[in-house]
């Protein structure tokens, strides 16, 4: 059986469940490279200049792993997956990057995924990915439904069970059932940001988990539906150019407006459109001038205390300002 190695890191976070069915269906074997650790940072930095953006420096160090752990390694080059909505270039040119950087990685299986080009060129591009597992076009339209339906049910377990990803992919697994919200909550805290820096818990140095360990309930980009994200960025910028600008210009637009006690932005150093999206989270947080926004910036260098350190001083300054409008309404 051919063994597939699909990297823990970028599109991993949103498309895990809906690759892995269609590879199964496809009789493969799908291999995961294990969560995010520093000497896989390391070996992933030491192939690219300095200042490529972080979650591509992991993403070579999670490739550079499955090196001898599998028969070829997929990935995809996703262009485009809304009518004029684009990826960032880094997400275009992402195979032949691998290639050339990371020579002694296994074949790589890529496919272009650009809605922009038309439905039948989508249809093309799944054949003549299925066509390296058989050539029976029937087989590979009923592994590409099977698969989406399985993508479908994992966004559906995000939004309508207020699960992370990792959470639903371990649901999908049958690991996990529920999210893991404290009980008592002091307070509301949204996150906003590319997935793959929300919830690679190495390089965000378990921020999630730190702000449930201190009782707050945390909530995320994928915790909200399409239109949510829409609407909110429609009322912010008017129309999204970048694939991105949902997680972070939606998400935090709406978490703004929508009762969480606080919003923290995680942005990547190095990434273009991080600094240009978050400054427009930042910019109507500071009009609106109701909620407390901090953004976060991560690179591989970035020291666990300091995050600390500006996450405590947050929490503290939400809880000052609950504790004041408690005494104005007494
Ligand atoms: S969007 Fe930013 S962080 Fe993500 S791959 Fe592109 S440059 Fe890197």
């Amino acid at each position: 059986m051919i063994r597939i190695g699909i990297p823990r890191a970028l599109f991993y976070y949103q498309y895990y469940p809906m690759w892995k069915t269609f590879f199964e269906e496809l009789g493969a074997e799908v291999v995961v490279s294990p969560p995010t650790t520093q000497t896989m940072l390391a070996s992933g930095s030491s192939r690219v200049v300095a200042d490529t953006c972080l979650p591509v420096k992991v993403f070579l160090g999670h490739v550079l792993s499955l090196v001898e752990k599998c028969d070829c390694i997929f990935i995809p080059a996703i262009r485009s997956v809304k009518n004029k909505v684009y990826n960032c270039s880094k997400f275009l040119g992402l195979p032949d990057m691998t290639r050339a950087v990371v020579p002694e990685s296994p074949p790589i299986l890529d496919i272009d995924i650009d809605i922009n080009r038309g439905k039948r060129v989508l249809y093309q591009a799944i054949y003549q990915l299925g066509r390296r597992f058989t050539w029976n076009p029937f087989k590979v339209r009923q592994a590409s439904l099977t698969a989406w339906q399985a993508c479908l049910n994992y966004r559906e377990l995000m939004s309508s069970h207020g699960l992370t990803p990792p959470e639903a992919i371990e649901a999908t697994a049958g690991l996990k059932t529920q999210s893991s919200h404290p009980a008592s909550t002091q307070a509301t805290i949204a996150l906003i940001g590319h997935p793959y820096l929300l919830y690679d818990e190495h390089i965000s140095h378990r921020l999630i988990h730190r702000l449930e360990q201190a009782h707050n309930r945390v909530l995320t980009p994928e915790m909200l539906i399409t239109q949510e994200l829409e609407s909110a960025i429609v009322k912010l910028v008017g129309r999204a150019y970048w694939t991105y600008e949902e997680e972070v210009v939606g998400a935090g637009g709406h978490y703004l407006q929508s009762g969480a006690d606080g919003v923290i932005g995680i942005m990547a150093f190095g990434c273009g459109p991080d600094s240009l999206m978050m400054d427009m989270v930042r910019r109507q947080a500071a009009k609106l001038r109701a909620i407390p926004f901090m953004s976060l910036t991560l690179e591989e260098h970035t020291a666990e205390a300091g995050v600390v350190t500006r996450l405590e001083a947050f929490l503290d300054m939400i809880q000052r300002k609950k504790k004041r409008q408690v005494e104005v309404c007494v």
